[in-house]
């Protein structure tokens, strides 16, 4: 029985703004894919910080770098100056991820958090095209600062921060939870039609895989049409890998499902490799309109971040570490099928080492709350996403070993048997 949440937590309960009431315990450590309350209870994470944790809790290869860094007292914050540990980055970043896919983008660090990549990614489209609208869907989470927000396409977020419709259009996703929508025919329609009173927006931004809207995964097809039709109109094409990048669905770009290259990337979360704030706006070289200190922070581009980052793409670099997560997803797909053969009615949607369960017409979000709570009880983290908290994300840290994530997927099947 949980009733008496944060019984060990003194009388500061009340004074802490979160959400972290759903999870009634003191985490005091964590490894790998674990969490360990401060009362010597054990939970499986299948939140990972929310797409932060990707290579698991204090991961030991990269623990080792960033021990071995403070040892040697390398410089921990640097504001904006060149580094060592900025270089050994950047060089990581180019010759494991961008290189190899043919990538030649422009590296802005942002920050420290991914709701300001986002926030550089609009000024930037806006600079760059001399126009000011904006294109985004219905779903879409980008962030909480009021820029950001205003391409989140959640009423109650926006009107919570006081933000208008403005300059920013909304459309339906792909295969959003109403059904399929043409929504390129629609934006073709408001851009070839004087009359349709939208006018040719800067920017188009997407999640190719909408993670808090309710894990719905863009085909390859749908960008590729959004792709063709951007660059016909010189518009901006800005894809969020915020929370689906960084090898969640398998390749380290969500993108590379459909073979589009955007003109901007927005990464953060995963990218930081053991939970350190790192953020950056990726662009075409030709798009780099910046003036010295029309974009800048305090503390963008964290010297320790860079580090575990650098770690972190030498682990993705290992072949051995994408066998695993090949190994883990097919693990997932399969999940899949047994979830919907015990159950035909319910939908469940994902790539890679992303699962939603959608309880939406099978429960509702009180269900999906059963189901976290029993999870919980039972010692696994889960959360929960969806419009109104119907789905339960599945996003266990994608270098979780096959023991603990087949004990994690038994505790959701039973749930979803007892909730
Ligand atoms: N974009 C996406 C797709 C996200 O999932 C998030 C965070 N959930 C953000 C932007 C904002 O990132 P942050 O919370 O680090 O500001």
């Amino acid at each position: 029985e949980t009733a008496a949440p944060f019984a060990t937590f003194e009388n500061l309960e009340s004074q802490v703004r979160s959400y972290c009431r759903k999870f009634p315990v003191v985490f005091h450590h964590a490894r790998g894919a674990e969490l360990y309350s401060e009362d010597g209870r054990r939970f499986i994470d299948f939140f990972a910080g929310a797409g932060t944790l990707n290579y698991g809790h204090n991961n030991p290869f990269i623990k080792r770098r960033l021990l071995d860094y403070l040892n040697s007292d390398g410089v921990v914050h640097g504001l904006d100056m060149y580094t060592v540990a900025k270089r050994q980055f950047l060089t990581a970043f180019n010759e494991t991820v961008l290189q190899p896919r043919g990538l030649d983008f422009k590296v802005q660090f942002c920050g420290p958090t991914g709701t300001d990549a986002v926030e550089a990614a609009l000024k930037l489209a806006r600079k760059a095209t001399g126009r000011a609208g904006v294109i985004a869907f219905s779903g879409a989470y980008h962030g909480m600062s009021r820029g950001s927000l205003a391409v989140t396409g959640s009423r109650r977020a926006r009107r919570a921060g006081g933000v208008s419709g403005g300059d920013v259009t909304f459309v339906p996703y792909e295969n959003g939870p109403r059904g399929s929508f043409d929504s390129i025919a629609l934006i073709e329609h408001m851009i070839d039609d004087p009359s349709s009173g939208v006018e040719v927006p800067a920017a188009v931004i997407v999640e190719p895989m909408q993670m808090e809207g309710g894990v719905y995964p863009a085909s390859a097809d749908w960008l590729r049409r959004l792709r063709r039709l951007t660059e016909q109109h010189g518009i901006l094409l800005i894809f969020d890998e915020i929370q689906a990048g960084c090898g969640r669905t398998g390749t380290f770009f969500c993108f590379e499902h459909s073979e589009v290259v955007p003109d901007v990337v927005t990464v953060s979360k995963s990218i930081g490799g053991y939970g350190l704030p790192l953020s950056m706006s990726l662009f075409r070289r030709d798009l780099d309109v910046w003036e010295p200190g029309e974009h800048t922070g305090t503390f963008r581009g964290n010297q320790l971040a860079f580090v575990a980052a650098t770690a972190a793409c030498e682990l993705w670099g290992d072949p051995k570490f994408r066998t695993d997560l090949a190994v883990a997803s097919r693990r997932l797909e399969r999940f899949r099928t047994e979830l919907t053969s015990l159950d035909s009615s319910l939908t469940v949607r994902g790539r890679g080492m992303a699962l939603g369960i959608d309880l939406g017409q099978v429960g509702g979000p009180e269900r999906a709350e059963r189901l976290q709570r029993y999870a919980f009880d039972h010692g696994l983290i889960v959360e929960l996403c969806g419009r109104h908290d119907e789905v339960v994300k599945v996003l266990p840290p994608i270098a979780i070993d096959i023991v603990r994530l087949n004990r994690g997927l038994e505790l959701l099947r039973d749930g979803l048997l007892a909730a």
